[in-house]
């Protein structure tokens, strides 16, 4: 059962006059911490909550790279980290992006991976980057703890937006990062505690909640997410299918970007809109966000725990229009 929600933003200091485990919620929260205890054990490390996944990339690399440092970003990622860091070019960050398949470039103070990638669905060489000199932050909110943990494979730094598959309702925005070693967790904490990078109560419950159903709801979408993957790279309409083997997140291929729109705004019970790892198949062009970086008539389609055969009806008539 999630944890009784604590809304406090104080807590009264005892009949000494000394503060007891809470005190100010900005350092810590009760239902953040019971959340983030369930997390750490999935995971394998101890976690720290963060109110968007982007809080949490933002808290890593204010805490990991060194001013006028090179952040090293796997290409075809996640959109976000790539706009984040040219925005924060003027303060000194560097990012270069590289092929994550391969080994991240020599001079790279601080290498981001992700796994599976967004929306291109690739995976890193995880010994190539653990063999690097920098620390190694992998997003692996595609994947999910229940498919991948980046801990055991080298990295030092787990990183997902909550957001998605772990919440799976989108009823709420949170990130999460997790680690093993104690004196990097001791400074992110004192980052997310000092820059005020702080989840609310509300948040922390209902993710606690969500968690509850996350290994059975990924199951579900996998299972589904499998047969669409099969059929749409069958489907004469369909110029390439992207499916790492795993997870709930299928990327294909129409012929152009007006076709993909056409297909997109097709769907009846598929919604057109972004995100992904809710309960509610989502299908969306990425060019539209992108630009260049991605084909124009890619589609980014995540299943969700509808019937699949009805989902498959639903794409099929929509692929008309390709
Ligand atoms: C959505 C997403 C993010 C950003 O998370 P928010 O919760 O939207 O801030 C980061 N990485 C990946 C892979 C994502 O899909």
């Amino acid at each position: 059962m999630p944890a009784p929600l604590d809304r406090s933003a104080s807590w009264p200091y005892d009949a000494a006059g000394e503060p007891g485990p809470y005190a100010y919620a900005r350092d810590e929260q009760p239902n953040a911490v019971a959340v983030e205890e369930k997390l750490g054990s999935l995971e394998g490390g101890r976690s720290l909550l963060f109110p968007a996944g982007m809080a949490a990339v933002t808290g890593a690399v204010l805490t990991m790279l060194p001013p006028g440092g090179s952040i090293a970003v796997a290409e075809g990622a996640y959109y976000g980290h790539t706009v984040l860091f040219e925005h924060l070019r003027p303060w000194g960050i560097n990012a270069v992006e590289f092929d994550q398949t391969g080994p991240p470039p020599a001079k790279a103070d601080l290498i981001l991976i992700e796994a599976p990638s967004n929306p291109m669905l690739t995976l890193p060489d995880f010994e190539a980057a653990a063999a690097h000199a920098a620390p190694v932050i992998c997003d692996a909110t595609l994947a999910s703890p229940f498919r991948l943990r980046p801990l055991d494979l080298g990295c030092d730094v787990a990183l997902h937006s909550a957001t998605k598959v772990l919440a799976g309702h989108d009823d709420l925005l949170a990130g999460v990062i997790t680690v093993s070693d104690d004196g990097l967790f001791d400074r992110l904490h004192r980052t997310r505690h000092l820059t005020g990078l702080v989840a609310s109560a509300d948040t922390a419950w209902l993710l606690e909640r969500g968690l509850e159903t996350a290994e059975v709801r990924i199951e579900r979408m996998e299972a589904s997410a499998r047969v669409l993957a099969e059929r749409l790279a069958a489907h004469p309409a369909v110029v390439t299918t992207r499916y790492p083997g795993f997870g709930f997140v299928v990327a294909f291929d129409v012929a152009d970007g007006a076709a993909a729109r056409r297909v997109e705004t097709a769907t009846e019970t598929i919604v057109n809109a972004t995100s992904l790892g809710s309960t509610h198949t989502k299908l969306e062009s990425r060019h539209r966000w992108e630009g260049d970086r991605c084909p124009e008539g890619l589609l980014r389609l995540s299943v969700g725990l509808e019937n699949p055969e009805m989902l498959w009806g639903d794409l099929e008539q929509a692929l008309v229009r390709a």
